[in-house]
């Protein structure tokens, strides 16, 4: 993948989920982010609002872990549908822990 400046209005939509997903993990592993990074990544959410947070994706017992929005599916982890928000963990059959992160 090419790289890109850090204009969310001139990106594709891909691109946008891949840095707002880049920044929450930062966010949750506390690491540093620059005003400018968390920003963007807030301006892409606020120009998106159809996108929503991303959640941080979690299995307890094969510890798989991916961040998704919450429209995405990414193996072994599918949307649940009995309820309005989750993740079911294939490998495991069981209901995933999801957090929500916000910026
Ligand atoms: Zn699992």
């Amino acid at each position: 993948m090419a790289v890109q400046t850090l204009f969310p209005t001139a990106i594709p939509s891909g691109t946008t989920r891949q840095v707002v997903r880049l920044t929450a993990g930062k966010v949750l592993r506390s690491e540093e982010l620059s005003l400018g990074e968390r920003e963007a990544a807030a301006g892409i959410l606020r120009a998106n609002p159809e996108l929503g947070n991303p959640h941080i994706v979690r299995c307890d017992w094969c510890h798989e872990t991916r961040m998704l929005f919450r429209d995405e599916n990414d193996a072994p982890f599918t949307r649940t549908i009995a309820t309005t928000q989750g993740w079911l963990c294939q490998s495991c059959d069981v209901r995933a822990a999801s957090q929500e992160v916000s910026f």
